[in-house]
């Protein structure tokens, strides 16, 4: 199945093809959705042999119906992974990882511009837990070896971070990691597999919010765990434990989204550049975070580990408006939207606070802070709605 798909083909070519066996489903182009919980066996023998592990069909539903192998095959091989394991949502993809790997008294280093309910989950459990929870300068690279104690077994990164979208120095990063034998997670949902290969930049947990680009389409959550072979075992432990399993209803319209990522990507970075790059150029913008774009925070590291980029990035305004104008500019979009996700095909845009959550760097904006999603529509109708919400903005709409 996927290791039949030739390593050479490109990326664009594997993804519409790994994870697909038309010849176990009645020559369905698609793994249809399987529905099922009890399974059932022909012998005792063979129920004997699946209670030992032994079985070659499948024993129950929670461990492996082919919607959701076949989903999980797909993305492990397109980032270059050993195995994935999918789980009911993008935060369920963060935390197990954490669970997996860390016990009490062990030490965690988490990025200070880290997924904010993923900091959420280390303080309220992980704490509880017994766990060492610190956190670190997005972008400290190599020095975090300053931060390294025998106690330090995982380091949690996400790149670029959220809202501020700062790009750390992962391979840096992995080298400290491992040379102390700590884990490293990195949260790739913005670059998606497509975007960057992880394991060529020496990340061991590669996890990902299915949710956004995957999905594609707003219609479903879902979430991943890519491991290298070395963080498989303890990953698929922890999964099997706290039966996380994804359903197969969601697995069917994640790996259904796999399927155009390339294409969407493409027209994502192309529509988000085109209007970062008309962005920079408006009065009223201090600043675009968009690490894609030519003179940007973090453009020299993207441009040397990314092989894409997605259309999700902030824009800082210059200091001035209130809340009511902002208000006013946002009331009156016509094409892009307010909600907290990303990944779809519609637009977003939604104010942020990149300074709210962080504890051990700052980021000093100096104005108010949106966060937009460039979806699929055409980038010069995107454009113009935008020109209209700056009229509104400064009072003249
Ligand atoms: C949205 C998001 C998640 C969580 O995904 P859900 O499917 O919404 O739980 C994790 N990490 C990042 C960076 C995200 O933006």
């Amino acid at each position: 199945m996927s290791d039949d798909v030739d390593p050479r083909l490109s990326a664009d070519t594997r993804t519409l093809h790994l994870g697909r066996a038309p010849d176990r489903h009645l020559g369905a182009v698609n793994t249809p959705v399987y529905r099922a919980s009890t399974m059932v066996f022909p012998t005792l023998d063979d129920l004997e042999a699946s209670a030992a592990g032994r079985y070659d069909g499948i024993g129950y539903g929670l461990h492996g119906l082919p919607t959701v192998t076949d989903f999980q095959a797909a993305a492990a091989s397109l980032e270059g992974g050993h195995r994935a394991y999918a789980v009911p949502s993008g935060l369920t993809a963060t935390t197990l990882p954490l669970l997996a790997f860390l016990k009490a008294g062990d030490r965690v280093l988490i990025t200070d511009s880290v997924y904010g309910p993923t900091r959420r989950f280390a303080m309220n459990t992980l704490v509880r837990y017994g766990v060492d929870v610190a956190f670190y300068d997005p972008l400290i690279g190599g020095r975090i070896e300053s931060l390294m104690t025998p106690a330090t077994r995982v380091v949690f990164a996400e790149s670029p971070g959220s809202l501020s979208f700062d790009v750390q120095d992962v391979p840096a990063i992995a080298a400290v990691a491992r040379r102390h034998g700590a884990t490293l997670i990195l949260d790739n949902s913005w670059a998606t597999p497509l975007g960057f290969r992880s394991f060529d930049h020496g990340v061991d947990v590669s996890v990902h919010a299915a949710t956004k680009y995957i999905g594609g389409h707003s219609d479903v959550l879902s979430g991943l765990i890519i491991c290298n072979e070395a963080s498989s075992a303890a990953v698929h432990r922890t999964w099997t434990d706290m039966g996380v399993t994804a359903s197969s209803d969601d697995c069917f319209l994640a790996l259904r989204g796999l399927r155009t990522l390339p294409i969407r990507l493409a027209r994502h970075q192309a529509s988000a550049m085109k209007i970062a790059t008309w962005l920079t150029g408006r009065p009223e913008v201090a600043e675009v975070l968009y690490p894609a774009l030519p003179g940007a925070r973090g453009h020299a590291l993207w441009k040397r580990d990314f092989r894409l980029a997605s259309g999700l990035f902030t824009l800082v305004l210059k200091p001035g408006p209130g809340r009511d104008r902002i208000a006013a500019m946002l009331d009156g979009m016509r094409l892009f939207s307010m909600g907290w996700s990303w990944g779809g095909y519609e637009s977003l845009v939604i104010p942020v606070d990149l300074d709210k959550l962080r504890t051990v760097s700052r980021f000093d904006a100096p104005g108010p802070c949106l966060r937009l999603a460039i979806g699929l529509d055409d980038p010069d109708d995107l454009i113009a709605d935008l020109a209209a919400g700056f009229e509104r903005l400064g009072g003249r709409g």
